[in-house]
């Protein structure tokens, strides 16, 4: 029995460094299971090139011309990490059973392939890639992932902590995942609500071989934000709840105050003025900064623009005709 096609789906920017080396080590794993039988030799590696204003598209042309089982979708400018698997697994979902996203640096051990394939074969349409230490990360990257995935689960949202975006979906699943139009896109949050069969695989996390990392604090922080934003409304109930207690403890000291000036008794209170005032006011704007965020989401979601803008697509089709 031959094995299913499976579709590698490689999110790139500015990965000239290690793109050759990537291309190298994908298509010899690939080989080696189109060897084993494991998977159908009709498999295939697509690279996402999220608008890289390097080298990247030269080498991933390059690589195209060396192997026609490598192709690339190119975007017009970067429109994130989420929208560039996103992207690559829409496509993919068109020719292959399954369809495994990896990032382009090779920190992920790609030997974890073949416990994916095999939990597919068992009948999962998900496979959650998880890592098994943060060992490779910095002191302030481990507490911030720590505290992040804590604030989620507390938030009610349903995230496998410490899974990224190693995983691997069935076409089926892709299909269902092209039904979600949100421009807000948090896909590792909003996969576990699909249902579907799912398993967990644990992998080793390596330190990049070249290059640095693509995820500015910028990008993490947009990316941590979207996450809660996409997938909770907790946030705006708590500023509700916040309200009301600071309306009750409002009463509770307006007629504490009135009682002391009924007796005329002197209340100095200079302290406790500034302090109210000064807390008060910053809660309220922490709250509409809060507020503030899902309306600009509310924005972005009713403007509907598209996720991504697809400049360009290297693919040998030839080869897919079954
Ligand atoms: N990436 C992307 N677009 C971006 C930022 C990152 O496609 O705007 C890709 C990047 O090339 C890599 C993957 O997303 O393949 C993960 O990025 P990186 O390894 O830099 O993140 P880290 O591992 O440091 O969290
Ligand atoms: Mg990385």
């Amino acid at each position: 029995m031959t094995g299913k096609k499976l579709y590698l789906v490689v999110p790139c920017y500015n990965e000239e460094e290690i793109i050759q080396k990537t291309t190298e080590v994908l298509t010899e794993k690939i080989d080696r299971l189109i060897r084993e039988n494991k998977i159908a030799p009709e498999s295939r590696i697509l690279f996402v090139n999220d608008g890289s204003r390097d080298n990247t598209l030269f080498f991933l042309h390059q690589a195209t011309k060396q192997d026609p089982r490598i192709g690339v979708i190119n975007f017009s400018a970067n429109f994130g990490h989420q929208s560039a698997i996103l992207a690559g697994m829409l496509y993919a979902a068109d020719y292959a059973d399954m369809v495994v996203t990896i990032d382009a640096d090779l920190q992920q051990d790609i030997e974890a392939l073949d416990e994916f394939i095999d939990c597919y074969s068992r009948g999962c349409d998900i496979v959650y890639g998880v890592r098994k230490d943060r060992n490779t990360d910095g002191a302030l990257k481990k507490a911030t992932a720590t505290i992040y995935y804590k604030l989620l689960h507390w938030l009610g949202c349903n995230i496998i902590t410490n899974h990224a975006d190693y995983r691997l979906l069935s076409a089926k699943v892709i299909r269902v995942l092209a039904e979600y139009k949100e421009v807000n896109l948090f896909m590792r949050g909003l996969i576990p609500t699909l249902g579907f069969q799912s398993d967990i695989v644990y992998f080793d996390v390596k330190k990049r071989e070249a290059g640095k990392s693509k995820y500015t604090v910028q990008k993490m922080v947009k990316l941590a934000t979207d996450g809660i934003t996409s997938l909770s409304i907790k946030p705006l109930r708590l500023i509700t709840g916040l309200g009301l207690t600071t309306c009750l403890f409002g009463v509770f000291l307006a007629v504490f105050s009135l009682v002391g000036w009924i007796r005329g008794d002197n209340i100095a209170g200079y302290t406790t003025s500034i302090l109210v005032t000064l807390i008060m006011n910053g809660v309220t704007l922490l709250s509409l900064g809060i507020i503030g965020e899902y309306i600009g989401k509310i924005y972005l979601e009713a403007k509907g623009r598209p996720r991504y803008i697809i400049d360009s697509v290297i693919w040998n089709k030839e080869e897919d005709k079954e």
